[in-house]
C-alpha cells in the first residue's frame, strides 16, 4: 500500500539523497522534501575542488559505468549534453618500473621474466586443483590466494591490497574481494592477455574506456539539485544534522545547525555510524552499541599538487602497489575533460592515501601528508619538488566502509534495530555501509524512496534486500 508524506527530510545531499528526493517528489510519494546537507554545497563524495588559478578537479576521478540499466537511462537522460567517451590510459610502478595497466602479455612478461611468469602461472593452476577439495574461503587473503596462486599473491597482490585498507589481509572479508577486486582470477586474466585486452560487455574485468563528464562530476549533481529543486524540493545547505526525534508515527523533528525540520519521515543517507547515536523518542530499545563500534571506516587523504609543466604523465591513473610509497593511487585531473580542467601550462595530480582511525596517519597534518607524497614522487622520478607550485589536502573521513570478516553481520544487527524506529529509512554508500558507486547508490536512492513510500512493509523488505543493494561487482 502507498503511503503519501506530507514532508520527508532527506539527510545528505550525495547523489543517493538527491536521487531519493526526486524520486519521492516525482512519484508523489511526498507532497514537500527537504534535503538537509552538511557542507556549503551538494554533492558528497561526488565534488570537485576548485583552485583560483582555473584548476579543477573531483575528489578522485569519477567515471561513469553501470550495469543497471534504470541508473544508465536517467544517467543519459540528465547529463546526455555533458558525457563524452574516454580511451583509458593508466600504468602501474612495480618493483621500480612502470607497466601498462590493465596488462598485456608483453608487458608482463617483460616485468617479471619468462621464468617467473610460468611460475605465476603454476602456482595459480595448482592453487585452482588444491582447492577444488578444500572448504570455501573464509576470508580475503584464502579468497585471493586461491584465485590468483601464492606467488602472484605474495608479489603484487598482498602488498597493495594491506596497503591500501591498513589491514592484515586475512582479517577482511571474502566479500571485499568479490566486489572490489574485478580481476576476478589468474584464469580471467589469463583468457584477457590472450585475447589481447578484448572481453565480453557485462563480463569486463578492467575498462579500456568510459564515460566522464565534462564539467566533472559536479554537472550530474547539478542536474540532479535542477531536477530536485524544479519539483518543488528544497536543499538546505550547511544544516548539519545533529539530532533526530522522533515524537510517534509520522511525527519527526530533525534539529541541525540552522534550526529545525519537522517532518513525517526521514530517509538518511548520512554514516550510519553517526546517525543511529543521534535519535531519540519512542523506540525504547537501545541501539546496538558494539555492532556499531565496529563498523570502520577508513579515511582517505586525497593530496592534490599543481604542477608547473602541461602533464605530468599521459596516463588517467596511475597505481602503486608497493609498500616503500604512500599512495596507492594517483590521477590526473586534464586527462578527463581536457580543456576546462586546467590551463595549458600547469596541471593538478591528486595521489590518494587511505588511513585507519586511531593510527597516526588518520590524523597526520597537511604538511606532513605533503612532504610524504611529494617525496615519493620524486624518488620514483615523477615530479620534483621545483616543479610544485603549491599543494594542498583533501580528506574525507567516511572514505572506505572496511569490510572486515564481522562487519555484515554488525550493520544487519544495526539495521534490525533501525528497522524499529517508524518513518525512518537508512541509505546509500555511508547509510548502508556500502563500497559502492555513484549509480549503486543512486539506485539505492531510488529504491529507498519507493520502500518508504510503500510503508512499513515496504521499509522491512528494502532492509531484507540490504545485502544485495550494497554489494554489487566494481568494474576497475
Ligand atoms: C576516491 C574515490 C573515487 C571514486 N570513483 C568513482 C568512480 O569513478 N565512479 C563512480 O561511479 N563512483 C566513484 N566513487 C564512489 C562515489 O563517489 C560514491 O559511491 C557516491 O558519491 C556516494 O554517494 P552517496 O550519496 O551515497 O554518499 P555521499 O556522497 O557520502 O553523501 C552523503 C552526504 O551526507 C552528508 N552528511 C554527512 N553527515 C551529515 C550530517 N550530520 N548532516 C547533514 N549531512 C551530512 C555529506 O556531507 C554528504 O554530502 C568514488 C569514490 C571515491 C572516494
Amino acid at each position: 500500500m502507498s503511503v503519501p508524506r506530507d514532508h520527508v527530510a532527506v539527510l545528505g545531499a550525495g547523489v543517493c539523497g538527491l536521487a531519493a528526493a526526486w524520486e519521492l517528489l516525482r512519484s508523489g510519494a511526498a507532497q514537500r522534501v527537504t534535503v538537509l546537507e552538511a557542507e556549503d554545497r551538494p554533492g558528497g563524495m561526488a565534488r570537485s575542488v576548485h583552485d583560483p588559478s582555473g584548476l579543477q578537479a573531483d575528489l578522485g576521478p569519477h567515471r561513469i559505468h553501470t550495469e543497471i540499466e534504470e541508473i544508465d537511462a536517467l544517467l543519459g537522460e540528465l547529463c546526455d549534453r555533458e558525457m563524452h567517451w574516454v580511451e583509458r590510459r593508466s600504468a602501474m610502478w612495480v618493483e621500480g618500473q612502470w607497466v601498462n595497466y590493465p596488462f598485456r602479455l608483453g608487458g608482463v612478461l617483460r616485468l617479471f621474466g619468462p621464468i617467473e611468469f610460468c611460475r605465476m602461472g603454476f602456482s595459480a593452476l595448482w592453487a585452482k586443483t588444491s582447492g577444488l577439495w578444500r572448504p570455501r574461503p573464509a576470508n580475503f587473503e584464502e579468497h585471493m590466494r586461491r584465485a590468483f596462486g601464492a606467488r602472484v599473491w605474495n608479489r603484487v597482490l598482498r602488498p597493495y591490497s594491506t596497503k591500501v585498507w591498513k589491514t592484515d589481509p586475512s582479517g577482511l572479508s571474502v566479500k571485499a574481494a568479490e566486489v572490489r577486486v574485478s580481476a576476478g582470477s589468474m584464469v580471467k586474466m589469463a583468457k584477457r592477455l590472450l585475447m589481447g585486452g578484448r572481453e565480453r560487455r557485462g563480463q569486463e574485468t578492467a575498462l579500456k574506456r568510459f564515460r566522464y563528464l565534462t564539467g566533472g562530476v559536479e554537472s550530474l549533481v547539478k542536474r540532479l539539485g535542477e531536477r530536485v529543486r524544479g519539483a518543488g524540493g528544497v536543499i538546505e545547505c550547511g544544516a548539519r544534522v545533529e539530532e533526530m526525534i522522533c515524537e510517534g508515527e509520522g511525527r519527526w523533528r530533525v534539529r541541525h545547525s540552522r534550526g529545525e525540520t519537522e517532518a513525517n519521515a526521514v530517509l538518511s543517507t548520512i554514516p550510519v555510524t553517526q546517525m543511529t547515536p543521534m535519535l531519540r523518542g519512542i523506540v525504547g530499545e537501545s541501539a546496538p552499541e558494539e555492532n556499531l563500534a565496529a563498523l570502520e571506516y577508513l579515511a582517505i587523504h586525497l593530496v592534490f599538487l599543481v604542477i608547473n609543466r602541461p602533464q605530468a604523465t599521459p596516463n588517467h591513473w596511475l597505481y602503486f602497489p608497493g609498500e616503500d610509497i604512500c599512495f596507492n593511487r594517483g590521477y590526473e585531473a586534464k586527462h578527463f575533460w581536457e580543456a576546462e580542467a586546467a590551463p595549458a601550462d600547469q596541471t593538478l595530480l591528486c595521489l590518494e592515501i587511505t588511513a585507519r582511525p586511531h593510527t597516526p596517519l588518520h590524523t597526520a597534518g597537511e604538511r606532513e601528508l605533503i612532504e610524504r607524497t611529494q617525496g615519493d614522487l620524486s624518488r620514483i622520478g615523477l615530479v620534483t619538488a621545483g616543479e610544485i607550485e603549491k599543494s594542498f589536502v583533501v580528506t574525507l573521513p567516511f572514505g572506505y566502509p572496511l569490510y572486515d570478516r564481522l562487519s555484515d553481520e554488525n550493520l544487519r544487527r544495526v539495521l534490525e534495530h533501525l528497522a524499529g524506529w517508524p518513518g525512518l529509512i537508512v541509505t546509500g554508500r555511508q547509510g548502508l555501509f556500502s563500497h559502492n558507486n555513484m549509480d549503486h547508490s543512486m539506485h539505492m536512492g531510488l529504491e529507498a524512496a519507493r520502500a518508504l513510500a510503500a510503508g512499513p512493509e515496504g521499509v522491512a523488505g528494502f532492509y531484507a534486500r540490504a545485502d544485495r543493494l550494497r554489494h554489487h561487482r566494481i568494474v576497475d
